[in-house]
Formats: C-alpha cells, structure tokens, sequence
C-alpha cells in the first residue's frame, strides 16, 4: 500500500526538463527521504509534486491521480508544504501563524491541535504573541512545520529543514519530528542535506543525481553501499 506514488515523474522550469522520470513512493506512515548533491534536483521534486513546477508523468496521492491538480486542491487533499526558506509571515505572531495554517479547516479540533503544537514546541508556546519574523531561525523552522501540521495534512513535505540551523537545533527538530511520525502516524516526505539525520528518520530513501534517482532503499540498505556511503553520508 501506499499513500505517495511517483512514477515518471519529469519537471522542470521552461528550458529542458530538470527531472528525468523520477519513480518514487511513499508508505503511509512512513518517511522517505530525498538526498543528492546541490542542484540535483530534489526542490524541483517536492515543487513538481505539490504542483508548483510544470511537471509530466504520474502523481498519484491517498488513492487520487493529482498531477493534473492545482497547487490548492493538492493541498486541500492532505499535502502541507513546508519550503525551503520557511515562508512564515513575518509580520504576523506565532498563534496568527498557526491559525492561518487551519484556515481551510472546518472541524471544531483546532484549538485542541493548537494546544498539541505548543506541547511538540514549547518554544512557540513562550513566543506565541511575537511577530514570527523577530524569532530565531529554529524558532521559524518550528513554527513553519506547525503551520503545515495546522492543515492536519496526510503527508508533511519538508524542504531542508535544517538548512542554517545550529547542529542542536537541528537534532531538536529533528527529535520532534521523529516523535510526531510515531504518535501521529504522519508521513513524511523530506529533503536534506544533512543525510545521517535524515537517514535516522526514514525508512526509505533514494539519492537524486542531476534529476534521475541513481540509488533507493532502506537506509541500511544505503549505508552499507560503501560508494553511496562516501559520496551522500560523506564516510
Ligand atoms: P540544493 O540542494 O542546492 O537546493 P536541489 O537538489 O534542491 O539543490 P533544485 O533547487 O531542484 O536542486 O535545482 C535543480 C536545477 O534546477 C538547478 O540546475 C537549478 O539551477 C534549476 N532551478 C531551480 N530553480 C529554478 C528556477 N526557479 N528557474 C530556473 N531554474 C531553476
């Protein structure tokens, strides 16, 4: 079974496609990571799948084909974004921020997941009437994955996460993340460059090269590739 299924997937940004027919899946519950040198490709593959990029090929997501969906109804489905950059809105507190994330939402659960955000990032919690752009940058990866976990998505694409992050921070995140794919069941696709933590997180993963999957597995299955190993893991 599975809840993300990518298959020929090729996109790219007008001249010449960047992805060369990317297959790739993801379980539900599971989380799979994307890893690779810069510029090979693996932003373009969460833009093409969350309908930001022109793309060709096969998405199929929780049972529908979305390669034809707008950015919205593929975000209405259940898939919450989390680009590389964070895009919070500064000017806004932390709890604006949270509540924007719900705003599709119809249920009466959202002071409740609120509630559950600020106990995964205390932080926030201390934080929650400060403009988001005044917080560290931890602080905005943090409120940026909860804004997405707001939407109670199916599926949290994170870009980067621990991109300028102090290695403390990034463990933290990272630790968080970990305890929410466990007790929520929440699947996770994600981009990094920072592969041992990402590794750590995932049970599948696949290794991007100028826009073509090179290698996929499980993470032992990658560790123990001695070439992988020395080429993505950098031992
Ligand atoms: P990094 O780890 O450095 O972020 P990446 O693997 O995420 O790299 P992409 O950002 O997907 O790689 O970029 C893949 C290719 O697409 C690069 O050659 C890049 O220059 C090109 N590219 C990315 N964004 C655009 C854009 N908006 N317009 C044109 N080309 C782009």
């Amino acid at each position: 079974m599975t809840l993300l299924a990518v298959r020929g997937l090729h996109a790219g940004y007008g001249q010449g496609d960047v992805l060369q027919g990317i297959d790739l899946e993801v379980a539900p519950g599971g989380v799979t990571s994307v890893l690779g040198a810069n510029g090979a490709g693996k932003t373009t593959f969460l833009r093409a799948i969350c309908g930001l990029v022109k793309r060709t090929g096969e998405i199929h997501f929780a049972g529908r084909r979305i390669d034809t969906l707008a950015t919205e109804d593929i975000a209405r489905l259940g898939i919450a974004h989390v680009p590389d950059g964070r895009g919070t809105f500064t000017s806004l507190t932390v709890e604006e921020n949270l509540r924007l994330g719900a705003y599709v939402r119809r249920d009466p659960g959202v002071p409740r997941d609120m509630a559950q955000m600020y106990e995964y990032f205390p932080r926030l919690f201390e934080r929650r009437t400060q403009q988001a752009g005044t917080l560290s940058g931890g602080e905005q990866q943090m409120l940026a994955i909860s804004r997405a976990l707001m939407s109670r998505p199916k599926l949290l694409v994170l870009d980067e996460p621990s991109f300028g992050l102090a290695p403390l921070v990034t463990q933290e995140i990272f630790r968080i993340m970990r305890n929410i794919n466990e007790t929520e069941k929440l699947a996770i696709l994600i981009v990094e460059q920072n592969a041992q933590l990402a590794l750590e997180l995932s049970n599948h993963a696949c290794v991007i090269e100028t826009g073509s999957v090179v290698a996929q597995g499980t993470p032992d299955f990658l560790r123990t590739d001695e070439a992988l190993r020395r080429a993505y893991l950098g031992y």
